[in-house]
């Protein structure tokens, strides 16, 4: 099967996950170029609609982002797109410009909607490459299951959300009072809390590694393990042999 592959989808610092954040892929281009890459980006064809509008990541106040998704037949990306290079001057990949760029316009084929059609590899492994990645390696966006056992856990530590967890290492990313997030290791004696002002100083994929790996001990997770798993294991009655 023939998939597009996915231009624009964005790092949700309430659902962190390794995408790009649009704020480090910022570079001044020639106006010119700027408004024909626009202009091809709202030329897409709508493949699937959405309830709820996309919301600008530089927050300026944009609210008019669309529903849809576009493409080309060889690319997919959110009706919001344009506006990102337009008015935020955010760049994407190469082969995507020159293709977008080119005249005359690469010939057009609406691919049906099926599940599997879309690849965001290729997207999510340039911005990588951009280091524009929040490095989330092993981190995962609770299930209401397990954030219900975490919170639990967690106790009175001051939190405003869960937003992530590491179950290899026990860590948790949680939204704290002010907008600043916190990695916060869930087990007596473990490291002491880190804070960051925002998601703009958590570290990147492909920066140099600055949290040590954890150290396997018994009853500890191994790593690779999901906090789901970690839990549902640890909460299981011990002594129901015979
Ligand atoms: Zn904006």
């Amino acid at each position: 099967m023939k998939r597009l592959e996915v231009l624009g989808w964005w790092f949700n610092e309430q659902a962190p996950t390794e995408l790009p954040r649009p704020q480090l892929l910022v570079a001044p281009a020639a106006p010119e170029r700027r408004a024909a890459l626009a202009a091809f980006l709202r030329a897409g064809v709508a493949l699937v609609r959405y309830p709820e509008p996309s919301f600008c990541r530089f927050a300026c106040g944009e609210e008019d982002m669309g529903r849809a998704d576009l493409t080309d037949g060889r690319f997919v990306w959110p009706e919001g797109l344009a506006h990102y290079v337009e008015r935020h001057d955010v760049r994407l990949p190469d082969h995507f410009v020159e293709r977008a760029l080119a005249q005359p316009l690469p010939p057009f084929a609406l691919p049906k909607a099926k599940f599997g059609l879309y690849d965001a590899g290729p997207w999510i492994a340039w911005g990588k490459a951009q280091r524009a990645c929040p490095d989330l390696g092993g981190f995962e966006i609770p299930t209401l299951d397990v954030l219900d056992r975490i919170a639990e856990d967690l106790g009175p530590v001051p939190h405003e959300a869960i937003l992530a967890c590491r179950g290899s290492t026990r860590e948790l990313i949680l939204a704290i009072a002010g907008g600043g997030i916190e990695l916060h290791q869930l087990k007596a004696g473990g490291r002491p809390p880190q804070r960051f002002a925002g998601w703009h100083e958590w570290p990147l994929c492909g920066d140099a590694p600055q949290r040590s790996a954890p150290s396997p001990m018994s009853g500890k997770p191994k790593p690779g393990v999901p906090m789901g798993e970690f839990f549902a294991r640890r909460k299981q009655p011990r002594d129901e042999r015979p």
